[in-house]
């Protein structure tokens, strides 16, 4: 059996709301299967602390947070569910340390500086954006490369003018939240027509990452979400087998990078895919180093 390098953050206390939301448990309880199933090693997370939240968002967004009075028509204010997005939030933290994957929810690139980002009018299931927190966590200029179907306005406000960070995301336009339509500064957008397909999809990848001078960054941070899979919320028509090859260009950029789950919400295909991405990245010779 190969070695799996990648470890995969998760706790299964992010299994405990939302029972009935699409943003729900069972797709991350079966994304867990089948990379226990596929030998993977797990790590526990721990909750990230205040000081790391807060350099990432508003001490008023959080402090309404903590006391679940912040809800939208996406983003339900649940019981706890500070507590929940703290949990996740580390795992953001712990997988930048180890170079991991977090599979935990709640997912983040939609939660900006004070909740919605950018004129959108809702938080997208996200209530803190553990990226951004992880990325801040660490300080070290960052890569950060959001391949969520939907674009991570929050992720672009917390980062914009940020000289250490460049943010790059592809997504599915027109869509949800409607930003990311044009490129500004260090935040790189690729707007995509729906179920463009593998062929458009890794044409633009490579366009976006041609334009990057790598030596420019330390790490490699990937909002992983998998809802731009063919059939999924923000469809761009990807099969399964768009995600080695994604996980191939990761694996070039010869960093070490580390992974937060977004969005995705069929647990069979999340789970299938982290592990085809995965094992892209770690094709022989592309052993990633530690530092
Ligand atoms: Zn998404």
């Amino acid at each position: 059996m190969e070695a799996m390098l990648t470890k995969i953050v998760f706790s299964e206390k992010c299994l405990g709301y939302g029972q009935l939301h699409i943003e729900g448990p069972e797709r991350v309880r079966k994304t867990f299967e089948i990379l226990k199933e596929k030998g993977y090693e797990f790590v526990e997370p721990k909750l990230a602390s205040e000081e790391d939240i807060l350099r990432a968002h508003d001490d008023e967004y959080v402090w309404a947070l903590k006391k679940s009075m912040v809800e939208d028509p996406d983003t339900p204010a649940y019981e706890n569910i500070y507590e929940f997005a703290r949990l996740s939030a580390g795992g953001a933290i712990q997988a930048a340390e180890i170079h991991g994957f977090s599979i935990m929810r709640p997912p983040g690139h939609h939660a900006g500086r004070a909740g919605a980002a950018l004129g959108a009018y809702t938080r997208g299931f996200c209530y803190l954006n553990n990226i951004a927190i992880a990325v801040k966590h660490l300080g070290k200029p960052t890569l950060i490369l959001d391949i969520d179907g939907h674009h991570g306005n929050g992720t672009e406000e917390i980062f914009m003018e940020d000289e250490k960070v460049t943010y790059v995301s592809l997504h599915r336009h027109p869509n949800y939240p409607g930003t990311g339509t044009f490129s500004e500064g260090n935040c790189m957008n690729y707007p995509l027509p729906p179920d463009c397909g593998d062929e458009v999809y890794l044409k633009t990848l490579d366009k976006a990452l041609g334009l990057l001078n790598m030596e420019m960054f330390d790490l490699v941070a990937v909002s992983a979400g998998f809802d731009q899979h063919a059939g999924d919320l923000a469809s761009l028509g990807l099969t399964d087998e768009c995600y080695s090859h994604i996980g191939k260009r990761i694996g070039a950029m010869k960093k070490p990078a580390f992974f937060v789950l977004e969005g995705g919400y069929n647990g069979e295909n999340v789970g299938k895919n982290i592990d085809k991405l995965l094992k892209g990245m770690e094709h022989k010779g592309f052993k990633v180093h530690k530092d």
